[in-house]
């Protein structure tokens, strides 16, 4: 009786769902198929560019042949890897960021972080990474938006990859500029000593920490993160995004 009773409650609620979600893609509007398998269609995930191969093995930027890596020079001596999906430009990568970070759309974090769990990384990154940080919004932010979307999707690679998720692990010191519009120089200025490890935080002692966000432009931002969790004893840090800006020359 009772599992009949739960059986007709979970139908009731499907139904309820379906009313009021109705399953159309995020990006293209077109429906998005009766499983309800994600909140953006197969066809719109196969017309990503994802990242092309041959790419370094550091920062993960596509290489050109028979040019070095000139990315990794952004990066502090302190970040082991990092590792994006799919270039961040028009069309369908950019439509999934904005689909979850200004539309709401928070099931869309569940297909990109199931994409971002299969990145390849160097073995010992898979060894010794301790726990996911996501960058943390500015409480401003977070209150207007309700959700913090880095958090939305560390969460689902913390469940594939099996390691803790420490959502609280830092802070933002002061609410900065939205980097959109602003030059690589202006954005290492606008992020400088904007975070700080919070009082609450674990032992961050030894620790490699990947700290996890939408999108990597000039790496300023994950930067400052970074330079955060080192100051307070973590010992090395990586970072994982959805989405790469492409930079000069890039091959697309
Ligand atoms: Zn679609
Ligand atoms: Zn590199």
């Amino acid at each position: 009786m009772l599992a009949r009773a739960a059986g007709v409650a979970r139908l009731a609620g499907r139904a309820l769902a379906a009313l009021v979600l109705p399953r159309v893609c995020a990006v293209c509007g077109e429906f998005a198929g009766e499983d309800g398998s994600g909140a953006v269609c197969d066809h719109c995930w196969t017309r990503i560019a994802w990242l092309p191969a041959p790419a370094c093995s550091r920062c993960g930027h596509p290489l050109r042949p028979g040019v070095d890596c000139t990315w990794c020079a952004a990066l502090p001596p302190y970040v082991r890897a990092v590792r994006s999906c799919c270039w961040a430009e028009e069309g369908p990568s950019l439509a999934i960021v904005h689909a979850l970070k200004y539309a709401g759309w928070r099931s869309v974090a569940d297909g990109m972080g199931h994409r971002m769990a299969r990145l390849d990384w160097p073995w010992d990154v898979v060894a010794e990474r301790t726990a996911l940080v996501p960058v943390p919004l500015a409480p401003v932010r977070k209150r207007e938006r309700g959700f913090n979307q880095a958090e939305l999707i560390a969460r689902v690679l913390a469940d594939r990859w099996k390691i803790p998720l420490w959502p609280g692990c830092l802070e933002r010191v002061r609410a900065t500029e939205t980097q959109t519009r602003l030059t690589p120089g202006e954005r290492q200025t606008n992020v400088r000593g904007a975070f700080r490890a919070a009082a609450r935080a674990p032992d961050l002692r030894g620790a490699h920490l990947v700290i996890v966000d939408d999108v990597i432009t000039t790496a300023a931002t994950l930067n400052a993160c970074a330079a955060a969790l080192c100051d307070a004893g973590a010992r090395i840090v990586s970072y994982v995004t959805f989405a790469r800006a492409p930079a000069l020359g890039d091959r697309r």
